[in-house]
Formats: structure tokens, C-alpha cells, sequence
């Protein structure tokens, strides 16, 4: 029998009827993503399933780490059938993590393949994969087109070139695809060397010769604009903690000034500077309507001595313990009291954080837009079965679930699609116990607008995003044209 049947992690029978005639029918809008635009705009063709299941999956990698598997197997050098290999042969251990389960409804979702992943498969699933990947029509566009992806959002720094988001936003393709500006390198001033080379790329991409701190923000100011003709409606931001220390343009001058000169700038100027820019940003944002998300507390890079053999960003980050509310409730409120405070999205890192962020961006909702201020969906460590629901419950219960705008797959492979499937069914898997326990009154029209809201209409409605449109509304703007 296999794994991954219709009723997957839906338990009742109301569960299952709100699954099958709400949420599975709704597109995705994957407003959060680190897809390749370039890859989107070259439908790229996948020659391997070593090439779109595995290269650059750090959860694949920490699970085989763990399992003892030698790191030639995960980064390193190895064949790319080899390190298939290693991978499935480490599945079998992974039994309740959710690895085990993502496995298991990819397969199943992009190639219809059913049985479990182990040793004894390995050869049948790698050459089934392959020969569908490099005959079938699962290339990039056609991975989006067949989970009914609406419109994704790539994060981008301000300094790339959007000349591939014009390239896919003219060539026709039915998914929507926008630029997420994250201008993370602007805030870098105490690595002098990284700074001003990143400052210098400002300049050239904004045309703006950078020598004041007048400059640039006018060049990040320039660039923000270029975004949002592009269709962007969002910014991005990965910080330990959000910055919100006093700071005056002076002082942010003055250490701008130290930065371009190559000297040392000291953490607590780097805090400054970091909260003056912050500030600046969310100005930017709220002015133009567009959604600011900030993903705090996580730990980056923890290992140095793997940092210093594999390079960063390899699977060594873990959550972080920051204290978070003190420096985010000032910075929500300067911007409140400025009448510059943006629609927003807060990812929490670590879950000790839920309902921190769930009570304390209650405390800023205006009234002006409904959900105005989000708790993002469970992230990275969390978005897992426990982790979503725990994310689930603290907005239940501190705040509006039926204004929650959902899932992202916050992924670089094109094979998370099943992501928002996975998420959906933990959903109506949650409402329709609570349908059947009488917590909630057992009307599936009421329960099931909720869930089709947070699928997609909710997302669609809040971040504005040109001519994507919530499915209930009638589209009003031709496809192809922003
Ligand atoms: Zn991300």
C-alpha cells in the first residue's frame, strides 16, 4: 500500500471533504521564494533528479550528516548518482522527520512514484525520475504550470539586474513572477571590504556616483523605484534581531563615512547605522504600498571550520535565542507614530517567539487593511507538522486566523511545490477535528471560505501584486501586462 494516499495526514472525514472541495482546488502564490529567475526565464531543463532534488538541499544534508554519511556524499564530489544513492539509503532513517514525508510526496507528486525510497529502490526511482525529467514536460515552466502556481515572488538584492524578471514577465508565461527586493548587503558595515564592494555595485546598477550617505540611499531610493516598475511589492530583510536604536542621520553620515573609508566600525555603530537604514526602508515601502517581511532569530554559520572547508550557507545555521520584543516593539512603533509603518510579515525563527511576534503586532494593527500585520508562516526549523500548527494556534489564538495570508515555500528547488499541499492538509486537518469535536460549528461553507482564504485569496488580496487577483474576483487587468 503506498504512503502517500488521498487521506495524508487528514484524519476525520471532515477533514478530508474540506481538503478535497476547498483547499486542493486553490492555486498556489508562493510569495516567498529563492527560485533562480534565470532558470524560470530558460525553462530549465532538470537532467538528473540529483540536479532538482538534491544540489544545494541542506535539510538533505544535515539528515545524511547525521546518518554518518561522509560529506564527498553531501557537497562534495561524488557523482551525482552516488550521492542519490547516499541519500536514499539515509531515508529509511529519517523515519518522523519531516524529510521522510517531503520524500515521499514528491515522488509521488512529480513522477507518480509510490513505493518507499531506500537501498533497494534507489536504481528503479533514479532511472523512472530521469527518464520523465528528460522526456516529460517537468522543466521549470512546466513544474509551475502543473502545481497551478499563479504568481511567485524570487528574492533579489538591490543591486541585480531585473533585465531576467522583464525577460519572463514578456514572454507570456501564464505564472506571474516578481522581483522581492533584500537589500541584507546594505546594512554589512562592519566588513569594510564587502561593504564598499557592494556599495560600488549600488552605484553602477542605480547609475549614481556614491560618495555621501545622501548618495546612498538616494542609489537604494532609485533602485526601490526600478523594483516596483518591475512589479515588486515587497521587501525582504534576514536579521538576527530587528534594529531599532536611536539614530540620527548625522551620526548614520558619519558612519557611512568611516565604512567607505575602509576603517573599523564598531558593532554598536553597525546596530546604528543597521537602524537608521531599517527606518529608511519601511519608509520606502509604506510609501509605495508595498509588504515588508523581516525573518528574525536565526543563527547563521555556526560551524567555522566546515564554514571554512565547504564555504558558508551549507547547512550549519540553527535557531537563535535574541531577546526579540523590545527592539521590534520600538521599531513598530517609531514607524507607527511616523505614519510610516508598512503592511508586514514577521517570521519567527525560533517557536519560543510565536506568541511574542502573535501579541506584539496585535498591538499595531490600525485598522487600515485587514491583517495588516502578519504572522508569517512557520519557517525553516518550523515548517513542519508540529511547527505549523504551532504557528497555527498562537494567530488562532491571539489573533485572526482568517486573515492569515499562508504558506510560502521559502525554497530553492523547484520540487517544494508540495509544500502548500502539505500545509493545506495540516490545516483542514486541524479545523475539520475541530468541526468534528464541536469547537467549531460544523458548517463546511463557513470553515471552508476560511481555508480558501488562506490558501490563496487572503495573499492575493493583501500584497497587491499587478494583476493577481484573489479567485473569487473577476480578473480586470490582461495577463501580460502590468
Ligand atoms: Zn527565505
Amino acid at each position: 500500500m503506498a504512503f502517500v494516499t488521498e487521506s495524508f495526514l487528514l484524519q476525520s472525514r471532515t477533514a478530508k471533504r474540506l481538503y478535497a472541495a476547498y483547499a486542493s482546488r486553490q492555486p498556489i502564490l508562493d510569495y516567498h521564494c529563492h527560485l533562480s529567475p534565470r532558470d524560470i526565464a530558460e525553462d530549465r531543463h532538470f537532467r538528473n533528479l540529483f540536479e532538482i532534488w538534491l544540489e544545494g538541499d541542506h535539510y538533505k544534508w544535515r539528515a545524511m550528516r547525521a546518518n554518518g554519511v561522509p560529506e564527498r556524499y553531501c557537497t562534495g564530489t561524488a557523482d551525482p548518482y552516488e550521492k542519490f544513492l547516499a541519500w536514499a539509503k539515509t531515508v529509511p532513517k529519517t523515519l518522523r522527520n519531516v524529510a521522510y514525508q517531503w520524500t515521499h510526496l514528491e515522488l509521488q507528486r512529480y513522477f507518480g512514484i509510490d513505493c518507499l525510497l531506500d537501498e533497494t529502490t534507489a536504481r528503479k526511482v533514479w532511472d523512472e525520475a530521469n527518464q520523465q525529467l528528460t522526456s516529460g514536460e517537468l522543466s521549470a515552466q512546466g513544474i509551475l504550470k502543473k502545481f497551478h502556481v499563479k504568481a511567485l515572488c524570487t528574492t533579489d538584492d538591490p543591486t541585480d539586474s531585473l533585465d531576467t524578471h522583464k525577460k519572463i514577465q514578456e514572454s507570456g508565461l501564464e505564472t506571474r513572477v516578481f522581483p522581492t527586493f533584500r537589500p541584507d548587503k546594505a546594512l554589512k558595515t562592519e566588513d569594510a571590504a564587502a561593504f564598499n564592494e557592494w556599495t560600488n555595485k549600488l552605484a553602477a546598477s542605480a547609475n549614481v556616483d556614491i560618495v555621501r550617505l545622501g548618495d546612498f540611499l538616494r542609489a537604494l531610493e532609485l533602485r526601490h523605484d526600478e523594483f516596483h516598475a518591475c512589479g515588486c511589492r515587497s521587501s525582504d530583510h534576514g536579521l538576527n534581531y530587528c534594529y531599532a536604536e536611536p539614530s540620527t542621520e548625522t551620526e548614520a553620515a558619519a558612519i557611512f563615512d568611516t565604512a567607505r573609508a575602509r576603517k573599523e566600525v564598531r558593532p554598536a555603530q553597525a546596530v546604528k547605522f543597521s537602524s537608521y537604514l531599517m527606518f529608511f526602508f519601511a519608509s520606502l515601502d509604506a510609501d509605495k504600498g508595498w509588504t515588508k517581511q523581516l525573518h528574525l532569530g536565526a543563527l547563521r554559520n555556526t560551524n567555522s571550520r566546515m564554514g571554512l572547508e565547504i564555504g558558508q550557507d551549507a547547512g550549519f545555521d540553527s535557531i537563535g535565542d535574541w531577546p526579540q520584543a523590545e527592539s521590534l516593539a520600538r521599531y513598530l512603533d517609531r514607524l507607527d507614530a511616523a505614519q510610516k509603518l508598512p503592511k508586514m510579515i514577521l517570521y519567527n525563527a525560533n517557536p519560543e517567539d510565536n506568541y511574542v511576534f502573535a501579541t506584539l503586532l496585535g498591538s499595531f494593527q490600525d485598522g487600515t487593511i485587514p491583517g495588516k500585520l502578519q504572522l508569517g508562516s512557520a519557517w525553516w526549523f518550523l515548517d513542519q507538522k508540529e511547527g505549523v500548527e504551532w504557528q497555527l494556534n498562537t494567530l488562532s489564538n491571539c489573533g485572526l486566523l482568517s486573515r492569515f495570508v499562508g504558506m510560502v515555500t521559502d525554497s530553492r528547488s523547484f520540487m517544494s511545490y508540495p509544500r502548500h499541499e502539505y500545509f493545506r492538509r495540516i490545516l483542514c486537518n486541524l479545523l475539520g477535528a475541530e468541526m468534528e469535536s464541536g469547537q467549531l460549528p460544523p458548517n463546511e461553507e463557513l470553515v471552508g471560505a476560511m481555508i480558501e482564504d488562506i490558501c490563496y485569496d487572503n495573499a492575493a488580496a493583501y500584497l497587491g501584486l499587478p494583476a493577481v487577483l484573489p479567485s473569487s474576483e473577476p480578473s480586470q487587468v490582461p495577463v501580460n501586462r502590468l
